[in-house]
């Protein structure tokens, strides 16, 4: 006999757990099935901005929060300059951002959700669809004691960039959008707590400037998290080794950081990332896409826990709603609130890192932001999509009017 619940989640990740504690905390009985066993290591920079900070505030880890590594803003470096730019003091989102080892982060906001009831099964992957004439039914899944069904009204899938489970419901990356590229590892460092996210512009492939950043993040242990990313817009991108990119990030952050082959916790870590709203329509029949399994990244600054924690609580809402008026299968609401909320900042975007992927361009406008630190400050306020209604600096007046010119479509 299937199991039945109201929704099944695929992914016990960000948006997973983020899905998973919204419908429970409503009362729904919700089932997440993950197919690692956690605590489990996942490849990530670990850096959370004000936006990721907001949701799980919002979710109530106010007290867990309190003990992480805080950072205050972002430590540009490039033409041999460094301009400190601490986040914008806003109604809207917090001043600061933290970091936390995925590991523990994703154990904690999963658990957090299974306090609020939601069933969490772990070892359990989800394998294909259950269908009842064309709508999304339930789910097979495979475990180490044999395979199941799980019957339920819905389906959320926060599956990551895993993408099979997602390719069995007919949606797949559309491969004209930019994708990124990171790679990650650990090193011990007195830098644990810097209290910035240090980030160096115009990484380097031989002499090419590329579409993308390093980073050194305080993890506030003794150790930090070192990575690189990069862009597809990057017109030779198939040709960078990865790993190459990373040993020679490593050999130019200066020598006071100690990251070098002495200080070095773990072996590198690769992993792609879905951006731009790559992956569309984000719902079909009976279930819902979210975080990376809707492409959700922000293409501007790869940042993705913060959209997958909110298309995750945004799922659960259109979810919750199907729900108590009688679980009505169709949930273009979902896709229309994802287009309102991010088009046209995703739209401006894709067009941003189209432009930078050309490294003479992304050369030239590194050179120019490194010598105004209020060109760097309203950049850096842009790229992580800090948007405040409210706020009337001019700052938020141009954010405005760069979101109603891309909500302009010809
Ligand atoms: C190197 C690197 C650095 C990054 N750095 C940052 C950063 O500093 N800050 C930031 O905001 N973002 C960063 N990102 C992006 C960020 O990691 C993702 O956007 C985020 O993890 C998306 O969350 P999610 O819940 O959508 O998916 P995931 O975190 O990938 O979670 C998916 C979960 O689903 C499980 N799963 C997959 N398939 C199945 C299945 N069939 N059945 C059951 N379970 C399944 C997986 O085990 C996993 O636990 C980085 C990415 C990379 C690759």
């Amino acid at each position: 006999m299937p199991t039945e619940v109201d929704v099944v989640v695929v992914g016990g990740g960000p948006s997973g757990s983020a899905a998973a504690h919204y419908l429970a905390a409503r009362g729904h009985s919700v089932v997440v099935c993950e197919r690692e066993t956690f605590p489990r290591e996942k490849t990530c920079g670990d850096g959370l901005t004000p936006r990721a900070v907001k949701v799980l505030l919002d979710m109530g880890l106010d007290e867990d929060l309190a003990g992480w590594e805080r950072v205050v803003g972002l430590r540009v470096h490039a033409e041999r300059r460094i301009l400190e730019i601490p986040f914008p003091k806003l109604e809207r989102w917090p001043d600061y951002g933290l970091v936390k080892p995925r590991k523990d982060l994703d154990e904690v906001v999963l658990d957090h959700a299974e306090s609020f009831g939601a069933k969490v099964l772990f070892g359990t992957t989800v394998t294909e669809p259950v269908f009842d004439r064309g709508v999304v039914v339930g789910v097979k899944v495979k475990r180490d004691d044999g395979d199941e069904e799980i019957r339920s009204k819905f389906v959320i899938v926060g599956e990551g960039t895993g993408t099979k489970f997602t390719r069995t419901l007919g949606r797949d990356r559309d491969p004209a959008y930019p994708m990124g590229f990171a790679i990650r590892q650990y090193f011990d460092s007195p830098f644990e707590h810097s209290g910035w996210f240090d980030a160096w512009l115009g990484v380097k492939s031989g002499v090419d400037s590329l579409p993308g950043y390093g980073w050194v993040f305080p993890v506030g242990d003794g150790s930090v998290n070192v990575g690189v990313g990069l862009l597809s817009t990057f017109e030779r991108w198939r040709e960078v080794n990865l790993r190459r990119l990373q040993s020679n990030f490593v050999s130019v952050i200066p020598p006071d950081f100690e990251i070098n082959s002495h200080t070095v916790l773990s072996r590198e870590r690769a992993g792609r990332l879905f951006m731009g709203q790559s992956i569309w329509p984000p719902h079909g029949p009976g279930f819902i896409l979210t975080g990376d399994a809707a492409g959700m990244i922000n293409p501007c600054n790869g940042e993705g826990i913060a959209y997958a924690y909110e298309t995750g609580r945004m799922a659960g809402r259109h979810i919750d709603e199907a729900l108590r008026a009688g679980s009505s299968p169709s949930l273009e609401s979902y896709t229309a609130e994802i287009e309102r909320v991010y088009g046209p900042y995703y739209r401006l975007g894709r067009r941003f890192v189209k432009v930078i992927g050309h490294p003479r361009l992304m050369g030239f406008l590194v050179s120019n932001a490194m010598r105004s630190e209020a060109l760097m400050s309203l950049t850096f306020t842009l790229l992580a999509n800090l948007e405040d209604r409210r706020a009337h600096s001019g700052q938020q007046k141009i954010f405005k009017a760069m979101n109603k010119l891309a909500e302009w479509k010809p």
